[in-house]
């Protein structure tokens, strides 16, 4: 007995359905890139109850006539590609003719569209998946599509449904991927009669940013600069070093400007950041990558939210290299702010004259130990604080770029120190505090890297060496990395299966109990190679914990350290972040005192 029967019409367009249509906004989704790709300058979005009870998308597009408004409803009908070699170069948003028919299967549809120019327009009604009724209708050009209850006739999918305000928070990310994308249109989100959104066509994309997500964040983003290389055209604006987020919600990246999901995107954007980038935190992007379509396979997923490269190692490459030079103009604009003249002023600085000398900073400063930067650069230090050079006030302060300013130190004073960790600066802006522990830490992570490229770190026999037992797996990660760790000044040889001798240390770790920074160099190697890249990866792990160890917190500095401190950070490639990509400098400007102060509103 044969017991395969096809299935009925109405219940093939609900399974289609539920691949296309998960909820709501990819009702949104659907339609707005319908709106989009029929060339809508205006599109309304309104919902109510997060979009379960009513969604409405009006565009002021093409429009159809009455045979398209009809066809658009069968499935894998579509004006956007004809032929199967179409599909192998995609420059619509839409091409799978699949989204009208399943939103129309799974909810009260209506559809009223115009053409420009036509007399009269159409007005449609589908229930369930058959039409109602189809009639003229007299609305103004465009279209006008309305999905009402949905998923009423598949009670199980609208249980899965989470509540309004869920539901309409993913409507409103939608909308905000679709109004970055395209800045040149008009958009207007209404969720139960309440205006969220309200965003004329903007000039271009930061104007968008700033219009959807505020001045502060929009001041927060560096440009990346628009350019093609090798076919791949990337464009746009990414957080300044230190400005992440804890989820990819605002890590938007468009592919022929299409919002997408992509390993190697997101690969290449943790690279390209690298030490810039905290641990567990992601990037906050707008990135536009433009590429022949047919590089690039959409066909992927049926709510076309993945893509696949044809040469992905391409793509990474130039999304790394493009992101770090990015991040590395970004240190100009950061030189910038943070080395105007300083300010007059009667304070006298305080320095703690007595306890305990920070030992990190003070050994690598020390004769004995080789110098932390090149003896040419080494500067005498300043012991009169009262005489540095300060720019009378009534001089508009002109920004000073540190790299044509032979003393950048000059700009700052110091004027004391909080906690016996964060050092207090004026500059002509305001207050200035930087951690001492992550400044110090970003210097010899440099200075690590410099040194381990040129003749590597020196290293210090250790009187006593020290034997461990570690795992196969940890054994592993040690032998990968052999090279590494000589090169670092950590000395290690096996002794006997599954044993180590570790007998050195860098030199300015002298003095350090072995064993310790030795498992978390294995932890963190570790925990690092699931996430990250085995490119630098054994390096830089090692590097930042080395650096971890060598800086302690709460130590005091003394006057001379400080300012070789503050010397050394600015000398560096990227002074504003410490390895782990945590902040080093913090500027609180006058005007954010003076509102804090009640002084300003
Ligand atoms: P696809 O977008 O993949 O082609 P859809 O089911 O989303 O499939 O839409 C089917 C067709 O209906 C589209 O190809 C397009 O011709 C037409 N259409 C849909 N929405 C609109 C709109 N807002 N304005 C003009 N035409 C539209
Ligand atoms: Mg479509």
């Amino acid at each position: 007995m044969s017991r395969i029967a096809l299935l009925p019409e109405d219940v093939a367009s609900q399974v289609a359905a539920g691949e296309v249509i998960e909820r709501p906004a990819s009702v949104v989704k659907e339609l707005v890139e319908n709106s989009l790709d029929a060339g809508a300058h205006k599109i309304e979005v309104m919902i109510r109850r997060g979009g379960s009870s009513m969604i409405r998308v009006v565009d002021d597009g093409t429009g159809m006539d009455r045979d398209d408004a009809l066809l658009c409803l069968e499935r894998h009908a579509t004006s956007k590609i004809r032929t199967g070699l179409d599909l192998a170069a995609i420059s619509t948003l839409g091409f799978r003719g699949e989204a009208l028919p399943s939103i129309a299967s799974v909810s009260r549809f209506r559809l009223t569209t115009r053409e420009h120019g036509a007399l009269a327009g159409t007005d449609l009604a589908v229930n369930g998946g058959k039409i109602e009724y189809v009639r003229d209708g007299g609305d103004a050009p465009g279209t006008q599509i309305e999905a009402r209850s949905l998923f009423y006739n598949l009670p199980a999918r609208r249980k899965f449904l989470r509540t309004e305000n869920t539901e309409g928070s993913h409507v409103e990310h939608q909308l905000h991927l679709q109004a970055i994308g395209h800045p040149d249109v008009g958009f207007v989100l209404i969720n139960d009669d309440r205006v969220i959104h309200q965003l004329p066509p903007a000039a271009n994309l930061i104007e968008r940013i700033r219009d959807l997500r505020g001045a502060a964040l929009a001041a927060e983003l560096l440009e990346v600069a628009d350019e093609e290389i090798g076919g791949i055209r990337l464009r746009g604006f990414i957080g300044k070093p230190g400005v992440s987020r804890s989820s990819r919600a605002h890590q938007l990246i468009f592919i022929n400007g299409r919002a997408v999901e992509n390993p190697t995107v997101n690969f290449a954007l943790r690279e390209g950041y690298h030490t810039a980038l905290m641990k567990g935190q992601h990037a906050v992007t707008f990135l536009f990558l433009d590429m022949d379509p047919a590089a690039v396979d959409v066909n992927v997923h049926p709510a076309k939210r993945e893509v696949r490269f044809r040469d992905p190692s391409e793509v990474r490459d130039v999304l790394i290299e493009r992101i770090r030079r990015a991040i590395q103009g970004g240190r100009r604009e950061w030189s910038a702010t943070f080395s105007t003249p300083a300010a007059a002023s009667g304070l006298k600085p305080e320095f703690p004259t007595s306890g305990p000398v920070h030992d990190g900073y003070k050994e690598a400063a020390a004769e004995s130990a080789p110098p932390l930067i090149p003896v040419h650069e080494q500067v005498t230090l300043r012991q009169d604080w009262a005489a540095l050079p300060i720019q009378p006030m009534a001089e508009p302060a002109m920004p000073v770029r540190l790299e044509g300013s032979p003393k950048p130190e000059a700009d700052f004073r110091i004027l004391g120190v909080l906690g016996r960790l964060y050092i207090l600066m004026e500059n002509a802006d305001g207050l200035v505090l930087v951690d001492q522990h992550a400044a110090h830490e970003r210097i010899l992570f440099e200075e690590l890297r410099r040194r381990m490229e040129t003749q590597g770190v020196p290293a210090q026999r250790l009187l006593m060496p020290v034997t461990m037992q570690l795992s196969p797996r940890d054994s592993d990660w040690i032998l990968q990395n052999m090279d590494t760790l000589q090169k670092m000044g950590i000395g290690i040889e096996p002794f006997g299966p599954a044993t180590w001798k570790l007998d050195a240390l860098p030199q300015f770790l002298k003095g350090y109990d072995p064993a310790p920074l030795f498992r978390e160099i294995i932890d963190e190697l570790r925990e690092t190679s699931a996430t990250s890249s085995r490119l630098r990866l054994g390096e830089d792990v090692i590097a930042t914990t080395v650096c971890r160890h060598a800086v302690k917190a709460r130590d005091v500095l003394r006057e001379p350290e400080m300012v070789r401190l503050i010397q050394d950070l600015l000398r560096c490639e990227l002074p504003y972040c410490c390895p782990h990509g945590r902040p080093t400098m913090i500027q609180i400007s006058y005007a954010e005192l003076e509102k804090k102060f009640g002084r300003k509103a």
